[in-house]
């Protein structure tokens, strides 16, 4: 009997470019590419760091996210680091306060920072929300009693600061998590991350170079030597949050009330595994080698704007890189679809 053939698995095929279709015949139409012309960024603006740090690792994002262009779906990813931050933020003005003194103090500020972001939440996509609301929820008890000392009215300096100062031509602009008083060694920037893979080794190698620390340790010593107290930042206190694995549905977590039971229990069993902070010294010759490179991006960025912002190559060794960025769909297929010209050049610095 003759053997049946394997037919092979179907292959995936990229979605066609967009074209705009003519009659034959007809003079060729421009390709439905974005609107590129027109500049909506000016450099008097400023930057923030995402800016210039978009800038160095690819002109064409750098491009599109000066243009204007946002996707137009939070992540659940992304709104989970910024339910953290709003609580953190809430609960530090408590302590500063002197209104949160214990872990039990930070619960009622939690549930209002919470009811207000899930209608926030809610808003842009529903199907997430309640998932990003419960892991918090499970882990944020146990945040409050393993670093009961943050609650302390001496600690902070400043909370979620926003910041904007001229620098070699350029304002330097952005917002810090918090800056605290680290005795006996000076003051240490506090940056808080949410990840869902925590790789101990490569967050302290990262850190002996992290771009967003040194640019936001360069802004405070411009703000400080302009009162005579240059030198007085020492590092970075890297706050790192796990973002739990959905396991809802399982035996386990059946219901969302039964998974955040899970997590919790979980994570009071080993809570290095969920929190680790990190702490990185800079040396003052750290600092200024940074500061010449950084005056060497500032004026590259500046002119490469004043040329109307070529893109002679994209970095297409992106596609090994965990960060996905916003503009994947763009350069693979020409789609625009889940972007949106929002315009909205400084999200990150928006107050809530
Ligand atoms: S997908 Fe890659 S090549 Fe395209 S804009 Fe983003 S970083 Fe650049």
């Amino acid at each position: 009997m003759a053997k049946k053939k394997k037919t092979p698995p179907k292959r995936k095929t990229l979605p066609k470019r967009k074209t705009a279709t003519a009659p034959v015949g007809a003079k060729p139409q421009s390709k439905a590419r974005p609107d590129l012309a027109g500049q909506p960024y000016s450099t008097e603006e400023g930057a923030s760091q995402s800016m210039l740090y978009d800038w160095i690792d690819c002109r064409m994002r750098s491009k599109l996210n000066l243009l204007g262009y946002r996707r137009t779906a939070s992540t659940a990813a992304l709104d989970y680091g910024s339910l953290w931050h709003a609580v953190l933020e809430h609960v530090g003005i408590g302590a500063q306060a002197g209104q949160v003194r214990t872990p039990a103090d930070t619960i009622a500020i939690k549930d209002k920072i919470v009811l207000r972001e899930r209608k926030r939440m809610s808003a842009t996509n529903a199907d997430h929300t309640e998932m990003v609301i419960a892991k918090l929820e499970a882990l944020w008890p146990v945040y409050a009693e393993v670093y009961a000392k943050d609650w302390s009215t001496d600690l902070w300096v400043e909370l979620e600061g926003l910041f904007d100062i001229p620098w070699h031509g350029l304002r330097l602009r952005g917002k810090r998590d918090g800056i605290r008083k680290q005795k006996p060694r000076g003051l240490r920037l506090f940056e808080t991350k949410t990840k869902s893979q925590v790789d101990q080794n490569e967050i302290m190698e990262a850190l002996g170079f992290d771009f967003q620390s040194l640019f936001y340790i360069t802004a405070v010593d411009a703000e400080l030597s302009a009162r005579g107290m240059a030198g007085q930042m020492k590092g970075v206190l890297y706050n790192v949050i796990k973002n739990p694995s959905h396991k809802l549905g399982t035996k386990d977590s059946p219901t969302l009330a039964a998974y955040v039971k899970t997590v919790r229990k979980a994570c009071e069993k080993q809570p290095e595994k969920y929190f680790c902070r990190f702490e990185a010294s800079y040396t003052r010759t750290a600092i200024e080698e940074f500061q010449t490179e950084l005056y060497n991006i500032v004026k590259d960025f500046t002119q490469w704007h004043a040329d109307g912002m070529p893109v002679r190559y994209r970095n297409r060794a992106c596609r090994d890189r965990k960060f996905r960025c916003p503009f994947r769909g763009y350069c693979s297929t020409g789609s625009l679809d889940d972007l949106e010209r929002s315009g909205r050049l400084f999200v990150e610095l928006e107050e809530d």
